[in-house]
C-alpha cells in the first residue's frame, strides 16, 4: 500500500476546484486532485499546479489511498446528480469518521438528506457554501460550512486558513447542522439579488428624476462608498457607470436591459414562501429580473400604456441625492432584517442552532455582498444573540429613523413620476406593516368566515374561535 501523503482530496478540476486547490497549497496543505475526466488531472499537474505539492490520482481508490486519516474528500462539481454519484463511488473506500465535503452550490434539502444518509454509515458529511467566484476561491472565499458537527474540528484548520479574512478574522465558521451551510449560502445569494436591485433603483432615479449624467452618478456612488454603504457592489457599480465605450459613451447604456438569473434568488423566495416569512425585498428583486426579461413585451406596452403627467423635478437636487442614499440604506436594512428572519425560522423548523453574528462575519469578506454594514449586523448579534429582528437593535432602529423621511420622499416622488422602485417600495411597506400593532387582517378573517366558515379569533378572548352567520339577522 502506498504512503498517505495528502491532507485532503479535491474532486472537480473546473475553475473553482483548481483555484481552491492552489489556495490550499499556498497555505501548506498537500492536496490530492481528482476529476471524472482523467486528462484534466494530468493537464492540471503539468500547468496550473506545476511546481506545487499537489498530487494527482488516477482513480477514486488511488485518491483515497493517498489520504491521511481521518480522510477528507472535498467535491467541487456540478450540483445535483454528480454529487450523489461521487458519494456513491467514494464511500466504499472510506472508514467510519472519514469526511466528505460538498463545496458546490447544492440545494440545502439535498444536503439535509446526504448528511442523514451518510451519518447512518458513520461518514461525516459537510455541505459548505463557497462564495466569491474564481477570484475568491483562489485568494480567499467566504465559506459557510454546515452538516455533521463532528466533522468541524477536522476541517476547521484548512477552511479557516484558506478563507477570506476581515480585520484578521476568518470569514468562515461553523454554521450549524444539516443543510444549514447551503441554506445560509442560498440566503446570501438572495440578499445579493436584493442589494443589486437596490443600487439599480438608485441609479434609475438619479438618471430619470434628476437627469444626472454617468460621471455624476459614478461620483455619487463613490461618495456613498466612503460611508455606511461602503460595499463591493456599490464600488463596482461606480466603476461601471464611469466606464466609457470606445466612442466615449457610457457602455452600460448599450447593454440590453434584460437580467439573467441562475436560480438561487428564486430558491430563497420559494423557501421564504414555504417557511411563511415575509422576505418581500428578495422576492421583488427576483420579480424585477423577471419583468426586465420580457423586454419585447415591455417595448410593445411602452408604446400604448401611459404614465402620469409628471412635473419635472424642481426640488433641491443635492438634498434629493442624499435622500436616495437614505432610501437605499433603509431598504438594505430591511432586506437583511428579512433575510435573517428567514434564517431564524428555518433554524427553528429544522432544529439548527445558528450563530447569526458568525454568519454576518462570514459574509463580511470574500463574497459579493461584502460590506462594512455586515460588521454592524455582527455587533447587533454580539450584543443580543437572541435578537428577534434586526430592526429592534438600537443601531438599526436609529438608522431607519434617521432615513425614513428621505426614504418616503424618494418613494413618493418615484410613484408620482411613474418610475418603478419595487424594492424601495416593498421595503417601506414592510416597515410600515412590521411597526403596526393593528393591520387590516381582521377583515380578511371576517371574509374567510363569511364565505368559508373558517371562524375568527376574538381580540377580547384570545384562543377563542367563533363563527358568525354574516347574512343572518344577528
Ligand atoms: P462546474 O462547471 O459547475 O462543474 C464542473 C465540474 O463538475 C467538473 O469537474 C466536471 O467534471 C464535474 N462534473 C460535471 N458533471 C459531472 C457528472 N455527471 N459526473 C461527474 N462529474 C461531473 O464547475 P465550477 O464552476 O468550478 O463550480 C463547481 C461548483 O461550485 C458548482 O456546484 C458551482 O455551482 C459552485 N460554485 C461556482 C462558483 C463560480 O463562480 N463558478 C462560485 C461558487 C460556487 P468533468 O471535467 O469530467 O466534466
Amino acid at each position: 500500500p502506498q504512503e498517505p501523503v495528502a491532507d485532503i482530496a479535491l474532486i472537480g478540476l473546473a475553475v473553482m476546484g483548481q483555484n481552491i486547490i492552489l489556495n490550499m497549497n499556498d497555505h501548506g496543505f498537500v492536496v490530492c486532485a481528482y476529476n471524472r475526466t482523467q486528462e484534466k488531472v494530468k493537464e492540471f499537474l503539468e500547468t496550473g499546479a506545476k511546481g506545487t505539492k499537489v498530487v494527482g490520482a488516477t482513480s477514486v481508490e488511488d485518491m483515497v489511498g493517498k489520504l491521511k486519516k481521518p480522510r477528507r474528500v472535498m467535491m467541487l462539481v456540478k450540483a445535483g446528480d454528480p454529487v450523489d454519484a461521487f458519494i456513491k463511488q467514494v464511500v466504499p473506500f472510506l472508514e467510519k469518521g472519514d469526511i466528505i465535503i460538498d463545496g458546490g452550490n447544492s440545494e440545502y434539502l439535498d444536503t439535509i438528506r446526504r448528511v442523514k444518509e451518510l451519518s447512518e454509515k458513520g461518514i461525516l458529511f459537510v455541505g459548505s457554501g463557497v462564495s466569491g467566484g474564481e477570484e475568491g476561491a483562489r485568494y480567499g472565499p467566504s465559506m459557510m460550512p454546515g452538516g455533521n458537527p463532528e466533522a468541524w474540528p477536522h476541517v476547521k484548520d484548512i477552511f479557516q486558513s484558506i478563507c477570506a479574512k476581515s480585520n484578521g478574522e476568518p470569514c468562515c465558521d461553523w454554521v450549524g447542522e444539516g443543510g444549514s451551510g447551503h441554506f445560509v449560502k442560498m440566503v446570501h445569494n438572495g440578499i445579493e439579488y436584493g442589494d443589486m436591485q437596490l443600487i439599480c433603483e438608485a441609479y434609475n432615479i438619479m438618471k430619470d428624476v434628476l437627469g444626472m449624467n454617468h460621471d455624476e452618478m459614478s461620483e455619487v456612488l463613490n461618495e456613498w462608498n466612503k460611508g455606511e454603504l461602503d460595499s463591493f457592489l456599490v464600488e463596482i457599480s461606480a466603476n461601471i457607470l464611469a466606464y466609457k465605450d470606445k466612442d466615449g459613451q457610457p457602455l452600460v447604456e448599450k447593454i440590453r436591459d434584460s437580467a439573467g438569473q441562475k436560480g438561487t434568488g428564486k430558491w430563497t423566495a420559494i423557501s421564504a414562501l414555504q417557511y411563511g416569512m415575509p422576505v418581500t425585498l428578495i422576492g421583488e428583486s427576483v420579480f424585477a429580473r423577471c419583468l426586465s426579461s420580457i423586454k419585447d413585451e415591455r417595448t410593445l406596452a411602452s408604446k400604448s400604456l401611459e404614465g402620469p403627467d409628471a412635473p419635472k423635478f424642481d426640488g433641491d437636487k443635492k438634498a434629493f441625492i442624499d435622500q436616495i442614499r437614505q432610501a437605499l440604506y433603509a431598504s438594505k436594512i430591511i432586506s437583511y432584517a428579512q433575510g435573517f428572519m428567514l434564517l431564524r425560522e428555518a433554524a427553528k423548523e429544522e432544529d439548527w442552532k445558528l450563530n447569526y453574528g458568525g454568519i454576518a462575519l462570514m459574509w463580511r469578506g470574500g463574497c459579493i455582498i461584502r460590506s462594512v454594514f455586515l460588521g454592524n449586523i455582527k455587533s447587533a448579534y454580539d450584543k443580543n444573540p437572541q435578537l428577534e429582528n434586526l430592526l429592534l437593535d438600537d443601531f438599526f432602529r436609529d438608522a431607519i429613523h434617521n432615513c425614513q423621511k428621505g426614504w418616503r420622499k424618494v418613494v413618493s416622488t418615484a410613484v408620482e413620476m411613474g418610475i418603478p422602485t419595487p424594492c424601495f417600495s416593498t421595503a417601506l411597506a414592510y416597515y410600515d406593516g412590521y411597526r403596526s400593532e393593528r393591520l387590516p387582517a381582521n377583515l380578511i378573517q371576517a371574509q374567510r368566515d363569511y364565505f368559508g366558515a373558517h371562524t375568527y379569533e376574538l381580540l377580547a378572548s384570545p384562543g377563542k374561535f367563533v363563527h358568525t352567520n354574516w347574512t343572518g339577522t344577528g
